[in-house]
């Protein structure tokens, strides 16, 4: 339970305080309200927070509630996924999962009263003509021929809607407001349309399906919701919302509060492209480390505390906006620097031989797993033979290179300081092997050796490593806001991935578990992956900013 004094404020919990403090309500009840129709996203992990945080903070309650009035996009193994992502972040729902599926027959029995009232009507125009009869945001609609049938007359076309006896896209039901309103959703809304499909809840019970508004405000009702929180796109919504509750017999009546989706630069957020994404193979699924999922996030070696972490440094506020990436970054950056055991692997390698070290001697040195605090220790072993980074050596180098350079020292990292002598290299000129000399007086992390070496290098035993697959990832898209391109399929990174198929990584990597993520130290920082049988690392984030390169480049 979070106390008083670290809970975010916003303006919605500034609402929130003052319906406690009225009276208006004694505790509070919110709701997450998904629709199955793909993976959660970053974007619904803002709402997650909100809304479960809330419960937590005025110890309320929180529904996890599937938006399943659309059987045609949905699938049950949503179902599960977004359980599964909302439980990770770390949160628990109030009771059972709640289905709007569940209250078909109360949704149902909704209508039918407001047909009764003369408040709904089957309509018969056709989806051309409906559109036409709508009118526009300057000039008023008019009315359907159908809008003043009996009450009568329409509980029995209702009737004959629910049993089939309609085509698809036949009639529909609308509620009976007003054609001439300011706000379009009040021009008459269809309620109920009619899909002969199957549902993943009711299975072919029905052949009738409830729109999302008329369905939305009547569950959170059903459920005693007190604060409907929902993103700025429902504002006008809002009118067709208060309407249905006011129509209807029902007593509870929710208050619907809008607040700004989250955008994210140099990502997509909406499900039906990140399902293009998917299913046009641009990505390895929804749960690949590209992609702003929850479930991507994690295999890249997000944890749930600095997705927490972010929901809360961007807040709740009525404003759009679009965050920078570096900012969801940072704070994978910052939770990993402080739990993240450290750990040696060199990605691209290039071997030396120390010449002065006994062939057959293996050597195993101590490593502390973090810098600063206490996390134990691991054993390194040294051989004659080692890898370091192809990068970390240059024959020639001014003062500002401070790893190996020829007839120069470095550090070996946890290790002795080295010194290169000589090269070999093959016939088109590349370095295969660098030969060194160590100084066996220089072990430990303050020797006494009085010698200046300038630079510390990572390593790793040629016969005593393991290898691995180490995937490199870069952003998704080449520029900051994909969607607003034509298509945004064009706007992809083809770098986005850059697999490593043999990196050279220290024995202790082995037993890594799924999701475990370390810093390889110099390089950044890295989370075994959770689907691969095989060893496999993805990079969840480098060891400094690289976006704000990227936005001056
Ligand atoms: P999409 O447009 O990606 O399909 P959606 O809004 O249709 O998203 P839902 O499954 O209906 O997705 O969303 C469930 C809840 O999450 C809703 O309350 C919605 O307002 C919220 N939500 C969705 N996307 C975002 C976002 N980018 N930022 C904040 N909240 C979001
Ligand atoms: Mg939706």
């Amino acid at each position: 339970m979070a106390d008083t004094e670290n809970r975010p404020t916003n303006f919605i919990r500034n609402i929130i305080d003052g319906d406690l403090a009225s009276g208006k309500h004694a505790s509070t009840h919110t709701r997450f309200p998904p629709e199955p129709n793909g993976f959660l996203h970053i974007g619904h992990a803002k709402s997650i927070c909100l809304n479960f945080g809330i419960a937590q903070d005025y110890k309320g309650l929180c529904n996890l509630r599937f938006d399943d009035t659309n059987p045609e996009k949905e699938d049950i193994d949503y179902v599960n996924s977004i359980q599964e992502d909302v439980k990770w972040l770390g949160f628990e729902w109030d009771g059972e999962i709640c289905y709007s599926s569940n209250y078909f027959d109360k949704l149902y029995g909704y209508a039918v009263e407001l047909i009764e009232k003369g408040l709904a009507y089957v309509c018969f125009l056709s989806p051309e003509q409906a559109r036409e009869y709508r009118g526009t945001l300057t000039e008023p609609g008019k009315n359907s021929p159908h809008r003043d049938t009996s009450p009568e007359e329409n509980l029995a076309l209702f009737e004959k809607m629910k049993n089939g006896e309609f085509k698809e896209g036949e009639c529909v039901l609308r509620a009976k407001i007003d054609m001439a309103s300011s706000f379009m959703v009040l021009r008459d809304p269809i309620i109920y349309r009619i899909r002969f499909v199957h549902h993943h809840q009711t299975g072919d019970k029905w052949c009738i399906y409830p729109m999302y508004d008329f369905t939305h405000c009547i569950s959170d009702a059903l459920e005693g919701i007190t604060h409907s929180l929902c993103t700025l796109e429902f504002q006008d919504n809002r009118r067709l919302y208060d309407w249905v509750l006011e129509n209807i017999s029902i007593e509870c009546q929710p208050q619907q509060i809008e607040f700004s989706r989250l955008n994210l630069e140099y990502t997509v957020m909406s499900k039906r492209k990140l399902n293009d994404l998917v299913v046009n193979g641009q990505v390895e699924g929804w749960d690949d480390p590209r992609m702003p999922t929850i479930a991507g996030l994690r295999r890249r070696g997000y944890t749930p505390a600095s997705i927490r972490e972010f929901c809360k440094r961007i807040g709740i506020t009525k404003q759009d906006n679009m965050v920078e990436m570096g900012m969801l970054e940072a704070c994978i950056r910052d939770d990993l620097n402080e739990n993240a055991p450290r750990a040696m692997a060199v990605l691209d390698p290039v071997k030396i031989v120390i010449e002065n070290y006994d062939a057959d001697k293996v050597e195993m040195l101590s490593a502390p797993n973090h810098p600063t605090l206490e996390m134990g220790e691991r054993e390194l072993p040294l051989t004659r033979e080692i890898f370091i980074e192809r990068e970390d050596f240059r024959v020639e180098a001014n003062k500002k290179f401070k790893r190996l350079v020829l007839g120069k020292e470095v550090r070996l990292r946890n290790a002795y300081v080295i010194k290169a002598e000589r090269i070999e290299e093959d016939d088109a000129g590349n370095i295969t092997t660098i030969y060194c000399t160590y100084d066996a007086d220089t072990l430990g992390k303050n020797p006494a050796d009085g010698r200046k070496v300038k630079g510390v290098i990572h390593w790793v035993s040629a016969s005593h490593c393991i290898e691995a697959e180490v995937r490199q990832y870069d952003r998704l898209f080449n520029v900051p806001n994909p969607a607003a391109a034509e298509d945004f399929a064009t706007t992809l990174n083809p770098e986005s991935l850059v697999v490593i198929a043999n990196a050279k990584l220290e024995p202790s990597l082995e037993k890594a578990s799924p999701e475990q993520g370390f810093q390889f130290e110099r390089l950044g920082y890295y989370s075994r992956d959770n689907k691969s049988q095989s060893l496999t690392f993805n990079q969840t984030v480098g060891l400094r900013d690289s976006w704000a390169k990227i936005e001056k480049a």
